[in-house]
Parts: C-alpha cells; structure tokens; sequence
C-alpha cells in the first residue's frame, strides 16, 4: 500500500470504498506529508512509544506513526472507514484499530493493557465540533499521560496558549495550563485537508506537567472559580463570584480574600495568572467556602 499523505492516493482510496465524507464527525483528511512530518516530530515519537490516535480516518497519520512508534491504537468513531484501515494499515502489525466513540472508551484501562501503565503519548488531528471534551477528557481521566499533539482550530490553539490579560484568555487557557504546557508548533492553511475546512488550523503539543504549579487544596472550587470568573467577562472578579451559580461565595467574603492576597477590589478574573487563581481558590477554600 503506497502512502497515503498525498491527494491522489487519498482520492483513489476514497473512490475505490465509495466513501461520502460526513460532516457529523467532523472529517478533513490531511493531504499534505509536510505536516504529517511535522505532527510526529512535535509529538517527539520514539519506537520505544505506545501511541493512541484519536480519529485515524483513512489512516493516513497512522501509518506514520506505526513507522515511527512500537505500537499505536486508533480509535475511529465512523464504522464505514473501518473497511478501508483494514487495507491500509493491513502492512502493519503494531496497528490495531478500535471502532468506538472516543468520549466512551475507558482510557486509563486502555493504557493499563497497552503500556502497562506506563505514560503514553496521544496524537490526533481532531475532530473540531468536540475538541475540547477530548482534551479535557484525557487530562480528567487521569490516565497515565507524556503528552497530548493535537491539530485543533486555530482559533482554540490561541485560545489554549494564551496569556493572563490577552483576548484569548480564558477559563480553556487555564483549564489546559493547568494540566499541561501548550506549545503551538506549526500553522496549517485549510488547503493542507480534504475537504478544506472553513478555519484555519494549527498543530498544539500539550506536554503533561507533573504536578500543578502550586498544591490544590480542592480541585472543584478552583474550577468553579475559574469558570465563574470567566462567565460574565466585564464584571469585576468579585461580582462574578457572588454571582456564580453553584458557588456559595458571599461578596464580602471575595472581598476580603482578595484584599488579603494583595489584589485591588476591582479586579478582573483576566488579569489573574494560574497560580494566583490557586492562591484564591486556597485562601477562600480556608475562609470557609464549601466545595461546589
Ligand atoms: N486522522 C485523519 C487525518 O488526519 O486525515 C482524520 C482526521 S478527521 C479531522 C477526524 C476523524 O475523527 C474522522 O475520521 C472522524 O470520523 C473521527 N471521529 C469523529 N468523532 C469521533 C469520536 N467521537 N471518536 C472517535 N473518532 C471520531
């Protein structure tokens, strides 16, 4: 089987299985080997790795990453391309492909049977309508994790990336730096798939951290913080909070917490950095406030 990054092999495997692209699954097809290159070495694939690919499609990345790696799992969601890996990755013996929804599949036991455990490495071009519950899937499932590379929309790339006191900052920067940090490593114009998507895209390596910058004292109130403060952008931070639905946080008590680490009383939830949101979320956790 040649390789497939290019758009005539592509088209010919995709006439020969009749296949009609559904928009449902999010489906753009990489046609380009140069980006494909560039997704394995921002993933930093050894062939002592296990790799989980998420959305194998046609298998065009896959076979990549079975040349590169010991051995890949590829879990495809539309049962139609299964018939179509099987030729393609048929020259490959370290591919095994499950079809399943991706949101459903027990990812730590995955990793026990794989890896024995062992960290292992996630990259996928994703499917864009549900980027961020995969994202935040991996990372919450707590299943041993090197690191995510991921070809996401631009526009959610930037937003993962961003800094304290930008546009793009927000409750997904913080949510994802918590975990993990970003590094975009390349730009990728819609002309690169097929069909060409209406965004531009870019490849995002999430390498795990191995702890939080600063200890947690409770993981759902920081969150709930978060979340609130982000969820009504022009008020102040103290007025998001008492507002928050599922936070019992009194205007006062914010108040006094913010005072207390040093902030003026206006302050918005966008100029706090990572760790500052911590350090309020710790300090309101020891004045009191209850787990949302
Ligand atoms: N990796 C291929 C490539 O780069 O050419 C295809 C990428 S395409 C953007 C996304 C792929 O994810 C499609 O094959 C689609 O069917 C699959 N997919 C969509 N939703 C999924 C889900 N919930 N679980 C697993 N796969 C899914």
């Amino acid at each position: 089987m040649a390789s497939l990054g290019n758009p005539q092999q592509t088209i010919a495997i995709l006439q020969k299985y009749n296949f009609r692209f559904q928009k449902k699954f999010g489906q753009n097809f990489l046609i380009d080997p140069r980006v494909l290159e560039k997704i394995i070495k921002s993933a930093g694939i050894t062939p002592e790795d296990f790799v989980l690919e998420i959305g194998p499609g046609i298998g065009t990345m896959t076979q990549y990453l079975c040349e590169n790696a010991r051995a890949v799992t590829a879990v495809e969601i539309d049962r139609n391309l299964i018939p179509i890996l099987e030729e393609t990755l048929g020259a490959y013996p370290n591919a095994e492909v499950i079809c399943q929804d991706i949101l459903k599949l027990d990812l730590a036991r995955l990793a026990q049977e794989k890896n024995n455990g062992a960290p292992i490495k996630v990259v996928a071009n994703l499917p864009y309508y549900i980027t961020t519950p995969i994202i935040m899937g991996l990372f919450e499932s707590h299943m041993p994790l090197a690191g995510i590379t991921v070809m996401v929309q631009k526009e959610v790339a930037d937003r993962m990336q961003a800094s304290p006191g930008t546009k793009d900052y927000g409750a997904l920067s913080l949510a994802v730096q918590y975990y993990s940090y970003p590094e975009i490593t390349a730009h990728v114009p819609p002309h690169c798939f097929l069909p060409r998507p209406k965004v531009g895209s870019c490849v995002i390596h999430l390498a795990k951290r191995p702890a939080p910058p600063l200890p947690v004292q409770d993981e759902k109130l920081l969150f709930g913080i978060i979340r609130a403060s982000f969820q009504q952008r022009r008020k102040t931070l103290a007025n998001g909070l008492q507002n928050a639905p599922g936070l019992a946080i009194r205007k006062e008590l914010a108040a006094e917490a913010l005072q207390h680490l040093g902030f003026p009383p206006n302050i918005r939830g966008e100029a706090l950095s990572l760790e500052q949101f911590i350090q309020l979320s710790n300090t309101l956790g020891g004045m009191g406030c209850p787990s949302p």
